[in-house]
């Protein structure tokens, strides 16, 4: 799918559309890897509030998310669930990664709490998975879905000042560096959110044929 095609599919999706995200991380992203940052409006700046995430797996929360931005706004939304699974840990911290270390823990003590239940655990294989969706309306039966993943190997301690969240305790292999110690476009190309919004630009396209 050649850029031009998936440029303007935000143009044909309508003049505004808001991210189901408080998160100012998260939204820095949106806004750097979507090319028409002027037609995105955090739901934070239209007063709309976090929805609890009650599903049980990346994509129920981003539906979730996305269908209350869309209810409250009138507007198509976006949402992305996202966070880190390491294996040794079956999983988790999953869908509870930014409360991993309990209600309203800041990003360093998710980090302290995942350094502690990997003590002792030689398998270190984690990756960051991403799911966004698009509603074009709350009721949307419909919606476009893309998920991607970002593999590495949690670091025994933190490494890297950029980023946030678990990106200075995973290591690239490739790039011999912490995902916090990437630089932002970096990042952008490698991540699962990178990822996947570039596969859900390209769904969109398919889905709203000019
Ligand atoms: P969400 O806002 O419910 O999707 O929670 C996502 C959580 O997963 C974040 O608070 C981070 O803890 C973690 N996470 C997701 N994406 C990243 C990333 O790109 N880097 C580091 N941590 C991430």
């Amino acid at each position: 799918m050649s850029s031009s095609s998936t440029d303007n599919i935000i143009e044909r999706l309508g003049p505004k559309i808001v991210i189901a995200s408080g998160n100012t991380h998260k939204i820095e992203e949106f806004q750097s890897l979507l090319k028409a940052p002027n037609r995105f409006v955090s739901q934070r700046d239209l007063g709309v509030r976090e929805v609890p995430e009650t599903g049980q797996t990346f994509l129920e929360n981003a539906l979730i998310k996305a269908r209350n931005a869309a209810k409250e706004t009138g507007l198509p939304a976006l949402a992305d669930d996202s966070g880190l699974v390491v294996a040794a840990l079956l999983g988790a911290p999953g869908i509870y990664s930014a409360r991993y270390a309990g209600p309203n823990a800041s990003d360093q003590e998710n980090c302290q709490h995942l350094l502690g239940a990997m003590t002792g655990k030689t398998d270190r294989a984690a990756f960051f998975h991403a799911t966004i969706v698009f509603l074009l309306h709350a009721d949307d039966p419909d919606p476009v879905i893309a998920q991607a993943r970002w593999h590495g190997e949690i670091l025994a301690r933190g490494q890297g000042e950029k980023g946030f969240g678990y990106d200075p305790l995973l290591y690239l292999a490739k790039q011999q560096k912490s995902a916090a110690q990437l630089t932002s476009s970096q990042k952008n190309r490698l991540s699962h959110r990178g990822k996947a919004l570039r596969l859900l630009l390209t769904n969109l396209s398919k889905r709203f044929p000019a």
